[in-house]
Parts: C-alpha cells; structure tokens; sequence
C-alpha cells in the first residue's frame, strides 16, 4: 500500500484533475453498480453529504438509536441540514422493526416535519444485517417515498460474513439503497478516505457539501491510491479478521458470568465485552498499558484488522483474562 502511495498519479482535486481519485469514484461506483461517487476524507462527512443530499432544511430521517448517523457524528444533519433526525430503538438483533419504521413515517400535515429518508448501518456495532431484511426495510421505504441510505463504513465486512461472493453481496446491499457510504480506512486499512456513492444528481448535490464541510482536497490521489490497493487486495482477506475475532471471543468465553462480565460472540471483526460499567475505564486503562487498544463508552470493543495476527489474539485473551478476573 506505501508504494501504491508512492507512486500514485496526482492531481488537483478541486477541479477534478486528480486521476487516482477519478479512477477511485469510477472504480467504487462500478463496483457498487451506482452511476457516481464522491471521494471524501472521512465516513463522517459522506453520511454528512448524503444527509444534506437527500434532505432539505425541515425534513426527518429515520434511523436507529445506535446508528452512526445519529449517534456518533456530533448531530451534523441537524447542526448543517437543519435536518431532524428521528431515532427508532433497535430489535436485539440490531434490527429496526418494519412496524417502528412505518409508525414513524409522517403524514403529510403541517404539523410535522417531512420524512425524507431512511438511514440503515451494515455491519451495526458488527452485526451483519441480513439481505432479507434492507430489502424489506428498503421497499417499505419507497413505499412511502422515502429515500434510502446505507451507511457501509464497514459493508465489506457485512458482504464477507454474509458468506460466498463478498463482491456480489456488496452489490446486492448496495442495488437496494439511492446512496451508500463506505469507509477505506476501517477493516480495508487506508489511512484515510471514504466513499459516497448514489445516482449523479446526488452526488453532485454531495459534491457542494463536501466543498462546503472543507472536505475537497487538492492532491487526493495518493489517499485514492491506497483506496485502490485496498479494494485490490483487502477485501476478501477481511475474513482473517473475522475468524480472528472469532478466536478471540472462544478464548474470553471462560470468563462468563465473572462479576457481570459478559462476551458477546462475534458476527464479524467485533467483540464486545458487557462489563458494569464502572470498571469499564480502569479496565481500558490496564490493558491500554499492556498493548491492548479497547473502546469502553458503552461495553468494551474490541476490533480486530489487517495489523493484529494469531500471536495479537493470544496476547489480547491473555491479557483480558488478567484483567477481567
Ligand atoms: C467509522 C464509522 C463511520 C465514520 O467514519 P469516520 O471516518 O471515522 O468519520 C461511520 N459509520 C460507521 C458505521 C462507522 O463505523
């Protein structure tokens, strides 16, 4: 990746002259069978700029309590769209029902705000989202005339553990939505970049938000380079990672039932470990101290990519078995 980085054609961006980021957005809109798309720095701003594309200042999309769009981006459809977003709980299995779905589209009357879209997450906090289900979620949404958007910061990760063809599953999810936003720097590991993809006048429409978030960039290319190499050689090694998070839930499962502790077996790259969370932040603490990265805002996460091996996990389960006991 550092030398598809070094030698990576550049361009100006602004004015669309960067060929290593054209031949991105042709490559990942093809890829995804969408007419267009939108190279920008992070998954953030992609959902930023789909959120503003599909919506005006007034209008409602739906998602989910735990979605990224609404829960982890600082409220930016509402701080720049003046777009309101109305939050559904999920089912357990990280679901939104289609009935809460459909009870929380608005009629058309003045006293509401405007539902414009639906907003879905694959993988959500690592749970696959099954075909069945966006096709159903989806088709309830152009029912009503919603528009609809996939966050896919990880749908590399959902089209893997879906089993057969990742490419063709991460077609298949995409087939489903207007737009769909994918991260290259997660499971994929560039060091930067995402991706919007959608229909032209929507990405054109995306195109004047990033401009107005701050998000074009001059000599992208070597950013798009790496997102290149990825899509060449990173995606169907995710299930290594997957099988490694797979590992290291079986080596925590000992653990069960220790003081509240409990694991959650993984559905992709993702473990999480309920804790009371009181001990969460010295928990983190400890095994930030002995070599092991952990989120713990809400349970621990633990995450597992193209840089953590086979002596990574027994590390990380030797560790957490201290840690936790
Ligand atoms: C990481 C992530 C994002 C945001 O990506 P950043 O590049 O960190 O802004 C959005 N959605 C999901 C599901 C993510 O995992």
């Amino acid at each position: 990746m550092r030398e598809a980085i070094a030698r990576a054609e550049v361009g100006d961006d602004v004015f669309g002259d960067d060929p290593t980021v054209n031949a991105l957005q042709e490559r990942i809109a093809a890829m995804l069978g969408k007419e267009s798309a939108l190279f920008v720095p992070t998954g953030t701003q992609s959902n930023l700029c789909a959120l503003l594309g599909h919506c005006e200042r007034g209008d409602e999309y739906i998602a989910g309590q735990m979605a990224h769009t609404y829960r982890w981006e600082a409220g930016g459809g509402a701080v720049f769209g003046s777009i309101q977003p109305q939050p559904i709980a999920h089912q357990a299995d990280g679901t939104l029902a289609l009935a809460d779905i459909e009870s929380a589209i608005k009629p058309d009357d003045p006293h509401f705000a405007r539902t414009r879209l639906l907003a879905l997450e694959n993988t959500l906090g690592g749970r696959v989202m099954p075909l069945t289900y966006l096709r159903d979620a989806t088709a309830l949404a152009r029912r009503h005339g919603l528009a609809a958007h996939l966050d896919g910061a990880r749908l590399f990760n959902a089209a893997v553990a879906m089993g057969g063809d990742a490419r063709a599953n991460a077609r298949a999810m995409a087939e489903l939505f207007d737009s769909v936003s994918v991260c290259f720097s997660k499971g994929l590991g560039a060091p930067a970049g995402s991706a919007l993809v959608g229909s032209k006048a929507l990405i054109a429409r995306a195109k004047r938000v990033r401009k107005m978030a701050g998000g074009t960039m001059r000599q992208a290319g070597v950013l798009a380079a790496a997102a290149l190499h990825a899509l060449d050689h990173h995606i169907e090694r995710l299930a290594d990672d997957h099988a490694r998070a797979r590992r290291l839930g079986e080596g925590l499962q000992g653990l069960q039932g220790l003081q509240g502790v409990n694991v959650q077996m993984p559905q992709s790259n993702m473990v999480f470990i309920d804790l009371p969370r009181e001990r969460a932040a010295a928990v983190v603490a400890t095994l930030r101290e002995r070599g092991v990265l952990a989120t713990g805002l809400y349970q621990l996460r633990l995450v597992t990519h193209l840089d953590i091996d086979d002596a990574g996990v027994d590390h990380a389960i030797a560790v957490l078995r201290d840690a936790l006991h």
